[in-house]
């Protein structure tokens, strides 16, 4: 019998060619997109599973179609474990998407119209968090608070004073290129000064905290966990959104009906899996090394002429600014990277002067890097060869030495899965 890949080579070698493409090329660079990840080989086989076939509108025990009996498991599953991993009282395992679970929150807790306060896009928001093109900026009215420019921070005193003026329904923490830890405990309380519902959006640490090397919001009483779970929770593409009781129905219906329609059971399958990988010390260990790699290849480039936003990381990622180091915007350093099969993005940075398409900056991480096996001594050569390219830019002898350096490193260090 033939098995399925092979059934689609036989009758689709074009898209056959592509994945093998693809697979050639997550192992033979690196992968320094801190939203990027390497998943486990068991959520390979879940996604593409028989769960795909499946409708399962509804929620387990209440579903809208018959055949469930399989499809409950996998979702009462995947529930119970993301409270046991997150110490929380409600988990929705159901949003398709990063988006839709933050999408989910605000329109089943809020009314449209109603005042959220969150960070400024080129200070470390995500697209969610109110940018002026996204439905939901639209739809609701953020306030925008940034970080202190003395330290890179987000600026406490400020968030305060806005919320005390504003008076927001619901107050947001959690960002998408801020390399910083957040302090809980002082945004628990300017929260509660207004009654303002709190939320934090792990998306980028969600697998940090489950590895237990970040802090938990929910040990400082917060309300709402978003985190999607294919970043640093190394599972399938996917968002679940993490509750205390009082809000969990508010939640569930509004991820269904309210949002979506049937939930991705391949998906909520492979979510199921990565959270039982969550637990083990394994992946304690992963969420430590993270951290350390991060640390290591921070240092690593500041002590070479990088100017780092914030001047440092706390967490898996860190934003260079690249017109200060090296005289190159985000998106020439990308593209110089890109040619030594160094994977990373450009990236606004605080008040950036220059437009998001060509800014000043580029995000490095490290999740994939430290899937892969790499440590600490590893993100110093890293660090060289980023070093290197950058500096020189224009010379191709010395970006092609570097390739092929970068190629045979990478032999060393086995995708998993692939
Ligand atoms: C990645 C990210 C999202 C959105 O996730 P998608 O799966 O891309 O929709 C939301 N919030 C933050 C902070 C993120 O980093």
């Amino acid at each position: 019998m033939n098995s399925n890949i092979e059934l689609l080579e036989q009758n689709d070698p074009a898209v056959y060619a592509a994945l093998r493409g693809e697979e050639s090329r997550q192992r033979s660079g690196i992968e320094l997109i801190p939203s990027e990840n390497y998943t486990f080989p068991e959520v390979l086989a879940t996604l593409g599973s028989v769960f795909t076939n499946k409708y399962s509108e509804g929620y387990p025990g209440r579903r809208y179609y018959g055949g469930q009996e399989f499809t409950d498991q996998i979702e009462n599953l995947a529930r119970d474990r993301a409270k046991a991993v997150f110490r929380c009282e409600h988990a929705n395992v159901q949003p398709l998407s990063g988006s839709a679970m933050n999408q989910a929150v605000y329109l089943g807790l809020l009314e449209p119209g109603d005042t959220i306060m969150a960070m400024d896009l080129s200070h470390g928001g995500h697209l969610t968090h109110g940018a002026p093109v996204s439905h939901m900026g639209k739809l609701f009215n953020f306030i925008r608070y940034v970080t202190d420019p003395s330290d890179g921070s987000v600026d406490y005193d400020q968030v305060r004073k806005d919320a005390l003026t504003h008076k927001p329904k619901l107050v947001l923490c959690g960002y998408t290129s801020y390399p910083r830890d957040i302090d809980y405990a002082k945004f628990k309380a300017i929260a509660d000064e207004v009654g303002a519902i709190t939320m934090t959006d792990a998306s980028h640490f969600g697998g940090l905290v489950a590895g237990e090397a970040m802090n938990n919001p929910f040990d400082f009483g917060f309300d709402i966990v978003t985190t999607t779970t294919h970043k640093s929770l190394r599972g399938p593409r996917g968002g679940m959104v993490l509750c205390r009781k009082p809000f969990a129905k508010k939640i569930d219906k509004s991820v269904f009906p309210g949002l979506q329609g049937g939930p991705h059971m391949n998906a909520v399958a492979a979510i199921a899996v990565t959270l039982k990988k969550a637990q083990t010390e394994e992946f304690k260990q992963y969420a430590q090394q993270v951290l350390i790699n991060s640390k290591t290849l921070a240092n690593a480039l500041m002590s070479n002429q990088a100017t780092l936003i914030t001047g440092g990381t706390d967490n898996h990622m860190m934003v260079v600014d690249t017109v200060a180091s090296f005289g190159l915007d985000g998106r020439r350093a990308e593209e110089v990277l890109d040619k030594v099969q160094i994977t990373t993005n450009k990236q606004i940075i605080p008040d950036d002067p220059l437009p998001p398409l060509r800014p000043s900056g580029i995000r490095i991480g490290t999740p994939a890097a430290t899937t892969r096996g790499m440590v600490g001594s590893d993100m110093e050569q890293l660090a060289g060869w980023i070093i290197d390219s950058l500096k020189a830019p224009e010379d191709e002898a010395n970006l092609e030495r570097i390739r092929c350096e970068v190629e045979a490193f990478c032999t060393r260090f086995p995708v998993p899965g692939i």
